[in-house]
């Protein structure tokens, strides 16, 4: 048997970049999994895709109505879905401010409040959140993002104290800078994307970008039993970056 055999999970941005390693680790570990994400068609076939905006209530509620109507239960969800955002305090106006906040830190309360009745009742509940290296390091021009990703790691204590004495842990991880269609895009935008992506490896501590895999590796330990001891914590998974 798998570690994951008879436990249905969510993972919000499932269909691309570390939501969709995460996916597949949960997966090949024997759970059912949905991907809730914008774009559901870019999930893995293997995947029960549902159509959904992490910052919309009434799509974050009717997403989880249907992983629990076509599974039956819910024990683990993976708040993954994540958007960007560049610059000082000074280049982001008060809109973007709330549309990167509304995604990043109020949809990981939306899908886990809607996820709750469900968590509740299983025997082995467990949250994980995806912050950021953003929230350790002091990364420039990233004032909007660093403080989303902040306030996961408060958000990730938070929920972790209030549901406790449920049996629900609540964990995150950190990622470093990893290889996803994410970063690709930003390299892409790049003068010389192919110089920009050695520039990028060279100022890892590791000489490389985190794989996907690594960061799927470590929710897959939160998320299961064998973490029954850990909760409100984080795991970085960065090659070290938090300590320069
Ligand atoms: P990605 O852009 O490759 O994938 C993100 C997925 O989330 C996409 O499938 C997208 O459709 C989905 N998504 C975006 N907004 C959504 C919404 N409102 N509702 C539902 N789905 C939505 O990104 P990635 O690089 O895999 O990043 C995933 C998470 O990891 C994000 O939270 C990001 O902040 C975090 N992270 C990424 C890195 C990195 O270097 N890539 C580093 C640290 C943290």
């Amino acid at each position: 048997s798998q570690e994951f055999d008879g436990l249905v999970a969510i993972v919000t941005g499932g269909a691309s970049g570390i939501g969709a390693a995460i996916a597949k680790r949960l997966h090949d570990g024997g759970a059912k999994v949905a991907a809730l994400d914008l774009n559901p068609d870019a999930a893995d076939p293997s995947l029960f895709a549902v159509a959904a905006n992490v910052g919309d209530d009434a799509s974050v509620r009717d997403a989880v109505a249907a992983v629990a109507g076509h599974f039956g239960r819910i024990d683990i969800v993976v708040n993954n879905a994540g958007i960007g955002a560049q610059g000082t305090i000074e280049d982001n106006n008060d809109d973007e401010w709330a549309r990167v906040l509304n995604v990043n830190v109020i949809g990981i309360a939306r899908v886990t409040r809607a996820a709750l009745p469900y968590l509740r009742q299983s025997e082995a509940a467990a949250v994980v959140n995806t912050s950021s290296i953003a929230a350790t390091a002091g990364l420039q021009a990233r004032a909007l993002y660093t403080a989303s990703k902040g306030a996961v790691l408060s958000l990730t204590r938070a929920m972790a104290a209030d549901h406790l004495r449920e049996g629900i842990r609540v964990n995150c991880v950190n990622p470093g800078t990893a290889d996803t269609p994410w970063v690709g895009r930003l390299l892409d935008s790049a003068v010389d994307p192919a110089a920009e992506r050695a520039a990028l490896n060279a100022r890892q501590p590791h000489g490389r970008l985190v794989a996907p895999s690594e960061v799927a590796d470590a929710v897959a330990y939160l998320a299961s039993p064998r973490s029954g001891s850990t909760t409100g914590t984080s795991i970085a998974v960065d090659g070290g970056m938090q300590e320069l």
